[in-house]
């Protein structure tokens, strides 16, 4: 990672927290309003109405753009409404190229809301550079990639996949929320634009939904401001400040979260009930080198494949630790059936084409004592 200027942890506390001028508050205020008054007719001090600026969600924006080495960051109510956000500047016509392993409600959206408008993706694996070229048509605009993807923990290359979409005028578009800026910062990959689920990693605490787009690009900056404006996808103050307050430890959870996902990784690659175990920091991983290259760190985020659904269902119901619940990401240690939950809406070939079968379990570890999941894990393993 590039280093001029203050170190990570120290962005995570500080970037975009200047005092409140008022009090002096140490805090971010909640600025809790939705418009502001204005001294004369036609003369704004800068802060019209709430769906266009709040002093709380810039400072979440300014910080967690510092975090990605970026210079602007436009925060939206989930993160979803910040993908669309970016493929909102695309028009009717327009085709775009999407890692086929990309979340769920990713896929839901391109095939079944955009595709409506006449909005051309193609789906393709983009573990393989070559099939990313070959997907380009003339009316390519965007490449809209996810490393390491979910749930099968593919990793892209996205210094390769840059130069590809920069040699056709493409844009590419980067989801970070796996990886989060701690342990992978795709801009200085040759990445346009960084998209976020904050709901996950970098809010932390799994109390909000929200999403963030950064870049360093103006126009793309300019765009997405104005289609945010005229479309609405704002968060409230509230969650803007949780998410502050999320994002300040960011690092502090990412070291645990990095540390005893090798561990648990490691523990259920020998564990006899087990089949398979998909963890980029694992040397099993098929694109362990090129994950080494581009991270620095490999998340708690690891699936497993139980074999059975029978094995998978015990599995996700007798853990005590582990909580049965979608996202992920938070303090605490969640596990999920994909076919049934995150990926329902893929068509069953498709997710079994990529691995997602009856049998795929995927765990988020979360902080608390390694010693206690493992525990867990191995109790609820042994039922099986
Ligand atoms: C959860 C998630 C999203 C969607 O974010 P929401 O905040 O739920 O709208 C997008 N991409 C990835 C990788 C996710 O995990």
């Amino acid at each position: 990672m590039k280093q001029d200027g203050p170190r990570f942890g120290t962005l995570a506390v500080h970037a975009g927290q200047e005092p409140d001028p008022l009090a002096g508050a140490v805090m971010v205020p909640i600025y809790q309003t939705s418009t502001y008054v204005q001294p004369a007719l036609g003369q704004p001090q800068g802060y019209e109405y709430a769906r266009l600026q709040n002093p709380t969600r810039e400072a979440l924006e300014e910080n967690i753009a510092a975090l990605e080495g970026g210079r602007f960051g436009l925060a939206f109510s989930s993160g979803l409404a910040a993908i669309e956000a970016v493929i909102k500047r695309l028009s009717t016509g327009d085709h775009l190229i999407c890692e086929e392993n990309v979340y769920g409600g990713t896929q839901r959206m391109l095939n079944h809301v955009l595709a409506r408008w006449g909005l051309q993706s193609s789906f393709v694996d983009s573990r393989d550079l070559d099939r990313l070229r070959d997907a380009l048509r003339p009316n390519t605009r965007l490449m809209l990639l996810e490393t390491p993807t979910n749930p099968m923990m593919r990793i892209c290359d996205i210094e390769g996949a840059a130069q590809i979409a920069h040699d056709a005028g493409v844009i590419l578009i980067v989801d970070n929320t796996f990886a989060t800026p701690y342990n992978q910062r795709p801009l200085e990959l040759g990445a346009d634009v960084v998209v976020h689920s904050t709901t996950k990693y970098l809010n932390g605490h799994s109390d909000i939904i929200g999403g963030m787009v950064v870049t360093n690009d103006q126009r793309v900056f300019d765009d997405l401001s104005f289609i945010r404006k005229s479309t609405g996808a704002v968060p409230g103050p509230m969650d803007c400040w949780l998410c502050l307050r999320g994002t300040k430890t960011l690092h502090l959870r990412m070291r645990q979260h990095n540390e005893s996902g090798l561990k648990v990784a490691r523990f259920l690659e020998q564990h006899p009930n087990v089949e398979r175990v998909y963890y980029p920091g694992l040397a099993s991983h098929p694109q362990h080198e090129l994950a080494c290259h581009q991270m620095r760190g490999f998340t708690g985020m690891i699936s497993v494949d139980t074999g059975s659904f029978e094995r998978a269902r015990a599995l996700a119901e007798a853990t005590q630790v582990f909580a049965l619940a979608e996202s992920l990401g938070g303090v605490e240690s969640l596990i999920s059936h994909p076919a049934m939950m995150t990926h329902a809406s893929v068509p069953a070939e498709r997710r079994l084409a990529m691995g997602i079968t009856d049998g795929l379990v995927r765990l988020s570890v979360g902080v608390e004592d390694v010693e206690d999941l493992i525990e867990d894990l191995d109790q609820a393993l042994r039922s099986v």
